[in-house]
């Protein structure tokens, strides 16, 4: 049978099992490519990761307790003071 079977590749990032379709082969020799080292699920996370960067959270002053806007968020363990409060505490 010559028929083109799917690839099985280990997943470098979670270790999963995920197939390479021959379409996608197909697609990835056409462009010179290496296949893909991770799985889709992984593939989609990295790309959402990148994206969320700079998230900004809603959360509050942790010295007032004004609601501000900052890139970590309210369960972040680290102390965030509004830009009066930090301006305050820098005296
Ligand atoms: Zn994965
Ligand atoms: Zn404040």
């Amino acid at each position: 049978m010559a028929e083109a079977t799917s690839e099985k590749q280990g997943c470098k990032a979670c270790g999963k099992d995920f197939l390479i379709i021959p379409a996608e082969q197909l697609f990835y020799k056409k462009k010179k490519l290496d296949f893909p080292e991770n799985c889709p699920d992984c593939r989609r996370k990295r790309r959402l990761s990148l994206r969320n960067e700079r998230k900004l959270y809603k959360r509050k002053c942790d010295k007032c307790k004004k609601n501000i806007v900052s890139t970590y968020s309210a369960d972040s363990k680290y102390t965030i003071y509004c830009q009066e409060c930090y301006w305050e505490y820098l005296g």
